[in-house]
């Protein structure tokens, strides 16, 4: 049995990048980028002012009052056709261009305007002017050419306003995985109906599909398979159409668990069964390569934790491959145990738990009472997922955990 870690190196290795994607701006948000972003433009493109006031040449403003002549309006969206001269000044609003001649603007607070028959005069009464203020240079911000993106950053919405500015109307992006999803077993019903005898619930195919689109993924969702190696045929055979085939249930050691045989006689390559882990062992990893297309398919156990986990640690990790990113463990942080915790057998645990929120300075988690890989009813209290090493069984509370948040 593999560990985790060579779960994910075995991912790591036989995951393709998708493929890339031009996408329309508005549409590009949670996506990787597939290649470096460059400017098209300077940024500013002009020297401009920051304020409203009047532009002048700095050396026009001298102790006691200043007078100078007003010889020209520039609005943001307009340009100054007159150079600002000795004795000069153009009234400007903030983000127009710098009339040639200025070096620098007076806020319209210290300004005083009069006019007379020769026009209009402003009168300014500070002492000096240091050259620039109030001035933003061009391609201060950044210069035409110039990377704002590397590859594989993933856009966040904020990052909309710096793609739009740069012109990057439609956004080379990693293709998004179509993903499937196929909860197999002869005892499902569907959660709109009370089981007969002998029935569940199907908790992880709404679970599955919620997880699969909470990433943003176009998500198909195939039924129930039942134990029938026909009909389990001819739903695999629909899941094999997608990038991304996510089964749960029939992967164990059972005579109904059909999932992997009937797998590899559509084509699908095993690369691991089985994982030392709690919950979700039996996992199963395997990929279709076509020429046009490689397909993932992971076989989860049915326990709708073990699918859980299953999804959490090893779906997300492949697409976050497939997408441009590095097959990893998910995001973890380090907390104090709130209160002690014991474990048994030779597997790494990931056990339910909750936060306490109260401390700001040391993360505190709290394991939850759990029935173990059926019991969802734990989930629905807990923020993460708290991490044991099988090294101890043994967890005094003020132990460091790893704390992997949901
Ligand atoms: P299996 O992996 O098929 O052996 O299933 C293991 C356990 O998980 C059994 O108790 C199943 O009844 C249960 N199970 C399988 N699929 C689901 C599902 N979609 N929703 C809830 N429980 C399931
Ligand atoms: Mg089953």
């Amino acid at each position: 049995m593999i560990s985790t870690n060579e779960a994910f190196e075995l991912i790591r290795d036989s995951v393709r990048p998708a493929r890339l994607q031009m996408l329309p701006l508005a549409e590009s948000v949670g996506c990787r980028l597939a290649e470096p972003i460059r400017s098209d433009v300077d940024s500013p493109p002009h020297d401009k002012s920051v304020m409203d006031g009047f532009a002048v040449r700095s050396q026009d403003i001298q102790p006691g009052m200043s007078e100078l002549k007003v010889i020209e309006t520039v609005v943001a969206g307009g340009w100054s056709e007159r150079e600002v001269g000795q004795g000069q000044a153009t009234r400007i609003m903030t983000g127009a261009p710098l009339p040639a001649g200025a070096d620098a603007v007076v806020m319209i607070e210290l300004a005083d305007v009069r006019s007379d028959d020769s026009g209009d005069w402003v009168q300014i009464n500070i002492d000096q002017m240091p050259s620039g203020k109030h001035r933003m240079t061009q391609a201060a911000n950044f210069a035409a050419g110039e990377v704002v993106f590397d590859a594989r950053h993933s856009i966040r919405p904020i990052d909309i306003g710096l793609l739009a500015e740069v012109g990057c109307h439609s956004v080379p992006t990693y293709a998004k995985p179509s993903v499937a999803v196929l909860p197999t077993g002869n005892e499902l019903v569907g959660c709109e109906h009370l089981p007969d005898r002998g029935h569940i619930r199907n908790s992880n195919g709404p679970m599955l599909t919620a997880m699969a689109e909470s990433l943003g993924l176009p998500t198909t969702s195939l039924g129930i398979g039942r134990d029938d190696p026909t009909q389990l045929s001819q739903l695999i055979e629909l899941g094999l159409d997608h990038d991304v085939f996510i089964l749960s249930g029939g992967v164990s050691a059972g005579m109904m668990d059909l999932v992997p045989g009937l797998l590899k006689e559509q084509g699908v390559e095993q690369i691991f069964h089985k994982v030392k882990m709690k919950p979700g062992k039996p996992v199963w990893f395997g990929v279709r390569n076509a020429d046009d297309r490689q397909t993932l398919v992971f076989g989860l156990p049915g326990n709708p934790v073990s699918s859980m986990v299953g999804f959490h640690l090893f779906v997300r990790a492949a697409i976050d491959q497939m997408t441009g990113g590095t097959a990893g463990e998910p995001e973890s942080m380090s907390c104090l145990l709130a209160s002690p915790h014991q474990t048994r057998g030779d597997r790494p645990t990931y056990w339910p738990g909750r936060l306490i929120k109260d401390d700001q300075t040391t993360r505190t988690v709290e394991p939850l009472a759990w029935n173990g890989s059926s019991d969802l009813r734990a989930l629905g209290q807990a923020d993460g997922l708290i991490y044991f090493s099988p090294e101890s069984h043994d967890h005094p509370a003020g132990e460091t955990v790893e704390f992997f948040p949901l």
